[in-house]
């Protein structure tokens, strides 16, 4: 029966903060790299993880203060497992901020020294998506070819059942120290390349290294929306990191190919209807293309050719979850070469029984362009 209050001690009142100062402290103190080949200190460690656990989250250390240890004991509950005691540690020094610093303060590593952990590269995927699938979002499957952890050895590279062990040159501090001078200078040692342990045994699977190059399918989630030169960031999906370092991330840059009938302009699309001359007159209710299928437009009577619509709401989802842009459609109507000679009669019929009301949008001027030219030369 252990009391994880005496294990930290604090009182059994003590505050988030004051336990987790009191783990802080500890756990530097008995952090196994700076107490190299101690089991004591190790066990010690991993005492001070497990007694942290429990009382920095509310539900366990209420669970413990009625029922003691016994309830983290048989699994039961869901709180059987304890995590990592290094995965701990990391949580509590990076919820800090700038571990990094942190981690190099403590264990006295300068900059160019030994850094035990290192995040996984950051991977750059790019996909080109149909116009109309990049508007309504959709779910895409890639082949990402990356680094992996592997799973053989968890990422240690010792075979498994075996232990890497610790480096002799280095005595596991992963730097040797030359004195120049006045100075003393500290180098990545070259025996075990900064790690500061050696593998005699390497795992089959990885030779060594701890990772893997894989050819993993991911689901890529592609919100509606996306225009050209947006990256999405998978965090966790790039390289996995050596010696425990974090995972990279994966980006995901999408190019948009042309629509032959829909331009995008911001959140906006615009497109062209081609009408008849009578649809334009008489008025006409029709169906215009849109990004989400056909979207009814009312052209009413009167429309003149070339007059743009709005269809509100109808253009592209915004990104920040603020609605839809528009969607402009303009319609336009052809004007025909070669009329048969019965169409051109009835034109020339319809067009004469415009000459006394005078036609609507022309001015009622009998001079010619070449005329007007001429006057404004001499005037
Ligand atoms: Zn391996
Ligand atoms: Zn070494």
């Amino acid at each position: 029966m252990s009391d994880y209050y005496e294990i930290l001690g604090v009182e059994r009142d003590a505050s988030s903060e004051e336990i987790k100062k009191a783990y802080r402290k500890l756990a530097v103190k008995y952090h196994p790299d700076k107490n190299q080949g101690d089991k004591g200190s190790e066990e010690k460690f991993k005492e001070l993880s497990h007694a942290y656990e429990i009382l920095s989250r509310p539900e366990k250390r209420a669970q413990y203060d009625q029922f003691g240890d016994a309830a983290f004991q048989y699994g039961s509950g869901g709180a059987g497992g304890f995590h990592d005691p290094f995965d701990i540690f990391r949580e509590v020094f990076s919820s800090s901020g700038g571990f990094g610093d942190i981690f190099g303060d403590i264990f006295g590593f300068n900059s160019g020294g030994r850094r035990r952990e290192q995040r996984g590269r950051d991977l750059e995927y790019s996909i080109k998506l149909d116009f109309l699938d990049a508007a309504r979002g959709l779910e895409k499957e890639v082949k990402v070819r990356r680094y992996e952890k592997c799973s053989d050895c968890d990422g240690r590279g010792a075979k498994p059942g075996t232990v890497p062990s610790t480096c002799v040159q280095c005595g596991g501090t992963g730097q040797i120290r030359q004195a120049s001078g006045f100075f003393s200078i500290a180098r990545a040692c070259n025996q075990c390349g900064g790690t500061g342990s050696i593998i005699k045994d390497p795992c089959v699977g990885c030779g060594g290294t701890g990772r893997k190059e894989i050819t993993r399918k991911l689901k890529i989630k592609i919100p509606a929306g996306v225009d050209n030169r947006i990256r999405i960031r998978l965090t966790g999906e790039g390289e996995a990191g050596s010696q425990g370092g974090a995972a990279g991330d994966l980006y995901v840059a999408i190019t948009i190919k042309e629509h032959e009938k829909f331009e995008r302009r911001g959140y906006d699309v615009y497109s062209l209807e081609m009408v008849s001359y009578a649809q334009l007159v008489f008025g006409n209710e029709m169906e215009a293309p849109s990004v989400y299928g056909e979207a009814k437009l009312v052209i009413p009577a009167g429309t003149s050719s070339g007059h743009v619509f709005r269809m509100k709401g109808n253009g592209i989802k915004r990104l920040d979850g603020h609605g839809n842009g528009d969607h402009f459609v303009k319609v336009e109507t052809a004007i025909p070469k070669n009329l048969s000679a019965k169409q051109k009669k009835l034109l020339k019929e319809f067009e004469s029984t415009f000459e006394e009301t005078g036609k609507p949008g022309v001015k009622k001027n009998k001079t010619g362009i070449a005329d007007k030219l001429k006057q404004a030369l001499k005037g």
